[in-house]
């Protein structure tokens, strides 16, 4: 199975999430948020699209790639997963040093913060990041759908209404 960002990100934010978008249950493109997320980003990089290209490994796909400085660039909404945010873009720049690219960067825009976190990836992310994708792939080859988390994030979520609908007080 190819491991693309998303799986990286969900992993590290519910893995109640990671295995509802693997086993194809998506509600991201009728969440408000989610739509909300998309036009930051684009109106980011609209502004300033030159300098970056696309660039697609094995069953990922990163939007901003800057060339010439080596730096990948992500932009999000909103820093309460940060966390996420963060082993997305190392993750990045992990299968770029499996490709020979070294001395990647990343750089993640939260535009609406006017805040910036600089992503380096360090021995124990590459220690790491092996150990994510076979925790990642035990969640989705699991039959059962991991239990909700109850977290103040899934409010936040597309998938609030799936998971809470029918539940008093959630
Ligand atoms: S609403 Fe909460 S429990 Fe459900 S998928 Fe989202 S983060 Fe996970």
């Amino acid at each position: 199975m190819p491991i693309t960002g998303t799986h990286i990100a969900y992993f590290h934010t519910c893995h109640r999430k990671l295995w509802l978008f693997a086993h194809g249950i998506n509600m991201e493109h009728t969440s408000d948020l989610v739509a909300e997320g998309k036009l930051i980003e684009e109106t980011a990089y609209s502004r300033r699209a030159s300098g970056f290209s696309q660039v697609a490994l094995d069953g990922m796909k990163v939007d901003f790639y800057n060339h010439r400085d080596k730096i990948i660039h992500e932009t999000k909404k909103s820093d309460k997963i940060e966390e996420s945010h963060e082993a997305q873009v190392k993750y990045y720049i992990w299968r770029f040093e499996l490709e020979g690219i070294e001395g990647v960067t990343g750089i993640i825009e939260y535009p609406k913060l006017r805040h910036r976190s600089l992503v380096e990836l360090k021995a124990e992310d590459r220690k790491a990041i092996p150990e994510w994708i076979n925790a990642i792939e035990g969640v989705v080859e699991s039959d059962h759908c991991p239990p909700a988390i109850n977290s103040k994030i899934c409010k936040r979520c597309a998938y609030y209404e799936f998971c809470y609908s029918g539940e008093e007080g959630s």
